[in-house]
């Protein structure tokens, strides 16, 4: 709804605002958003996925994208917000690309249609109307017979004029109005190029793929976009301000060992606690000889990420599924005093796997899961157990939660296969 009223109005600062605080509530705080909750910008927010954004689309500068009279005269008598929507041409107009047809609806020293424009910058208006021209002169009207017929005193006071070059007129044919991106390349005009060229930019981050991806899950996705961010509240970043005067911040202890405070390397996966729970979830995904350093995973995942194979899948899965049931078991210890041993936290990391493969996974990534033999090993299945091979049991679980439509039936049987074949102590 409030994409139709941006494209219809200029909408005001304290409107986008609460737009805005309706969206950081949603992210931060779970209902109405207070002050200091946003562990990230919200200009950061609005970046790309691949830019280490969330994608949002700051409504402000959509607003601009979105508005479109740029060839419209700001008069004394217009109202707030069609003098916004005006005000917005400076910005814009450098990308708004004439190509020539007939030449007489395009401004000869106001629109872009060569890369001298605006031709208005090396004349004054009194200087064009002295040669008998005005400001409302098309290009047309200062070419005869396919060639420019610029006034000489014009040439003496700007000789670039001289270096413009001449259009191809052609009689039977409007001028177009296009959109020129910041490269040079010309083509039709869209809302969405607007956006890209007005939009704030930040640098491309590498690990984004392996964040975001189709299979992902998204409140997994969602803290191990902040993991990489390094904008989780772990005790190294905390402030006194955000303990109160009356704790001591070197007093400050991992919840999962108690040695020393925790930190995002430290939660991932250096703690005792978290090296315990990675070496046994790692073989899920083949992943045996990757360290339980985060920078590690991260080099090991990283190269594959944008592939749609099962290993990149299943790491991708597993590595998002690790960290945040170590994140939620380290703040229920904090804040709520319930503990889970490294084994229980295990199983549900492995259970949580099985299970999204099976929900997001088609028969036809199953099928390939199955004929590139890396399920077998990427399961982690002990030797012995080979014959019994994860795939086949993966597609019958499959079968079984479409047929019954009941992820709970699936559950009970990854459960039951879990215990049964796999050694998980
Ligand atoms: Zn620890």
């Amino acid at each position: 709804m409030h994409i139709y009223w941006a494209s219809v109005l200029a909408i005001p600062k304290g409107i986008i605002l609460d737009i805005q605080n309706l969206i950081r509530g949603f992210l931060w705080c779970n209902g109405d958003y207070k002050r200091g909750k946003a562990k990230v910008a919200w200009v950061d927010n609005c970046l790309p996925l691949s830019e280490g954004g969330l994608g949002l689309r700051s409504l402000e500068v959509f607003n601009k994208a979105l508005g479109g009279p740029y060839g419209i005269p700001i008069k004394a008598d217009v109202s707030w917000g069609w003098r916004k929507l005006l005000q917005l041409r400076d910005r814009v107009r450098p990308h708004m690309w004439f190509k020539i047809g007939n030449g007489e609806a395009t401004s000869i020293w106001f629109d872009y249609w060569c890369d001298y424009c605006p031709l208005s910058r090396f004349l004054s208006p009194r200087e064009i109307s002295n040669a008998g021209y005005d400001t409302c002169s098309k290009v047309s009207d200062l070419m005869v017979h396919n060639a420019w017929n610029w006034p000489s005193s014009w040439l003496i006071k700007a000789p670039e004029l001289g270096l413009v070059p001449t259009p191809s007129i052609q009689m039977d044919t409007s001028d177009v109005l296009q959109w020129r991106d910041s490269n040079g390349s010309i083509s039709e005009f869209s809302v969405k190029k607007v956006w890209e060229a007005i939009r704030p930019r930040g640098e491309e981050v590498d690990w984004y793929r392996m964040v975001w991806f189709s299979h992902c899950v998204p409140r997994h996705a969602f803290l191990l976009w902040l993991v990489m961010r390094n904008s989780l509240k772990t005790q190294d970043r905390l402030k006194q301000w955000d303990v109160g005067i009356n704790t001591d911040l070197n007093l400050l202890r991992c919840s999962l060992c108690d040695l020393q405070a925790d930190s995002r390397e430290h939660l991932f996966f250096e703690c005792s606690y978290s090296t315990q729970v990675w070496a046994t979830v790692r073989r899920l995904a083949s992943m045996d000889n990757v360290p339980p350093v985060l920078q590690n995973i991260v080099l090991y995942l990283q190269p594959m990420a944008h592939k749609r194979t099962a290993k990149s899948i299943i790491g991708k899965i597993l590595l998002a599924a690790a960290i945040y049931f170590i994140w939620i078991e380290r703040n229920n210890r904090l804040f709520k005093d319930i503990k889970k041993n490294p084994e229980e936290l295990c199983d549900m990391i492995m259970i949580t796997e099985l299970i999204l493969l099976m929900v997001s996974l088609s028969c036809s990534d199953l099928d390939r899961l199955e004929g590139s033999g890396v399920a077998s090993c990427s399961y982690g299945a002990p030797p012995d157990c080979v014959a019994i091979s994860m795939p086949k049991c993966l597609s019958g679980l499959h079968l079984l939660m479409y047929s019954a439509s009941y992820v709970w039936l699936a559950d009970i049987a990854a459960w039951k296969f879990f215990k049964a074949n796999w050694d998980v102590s």
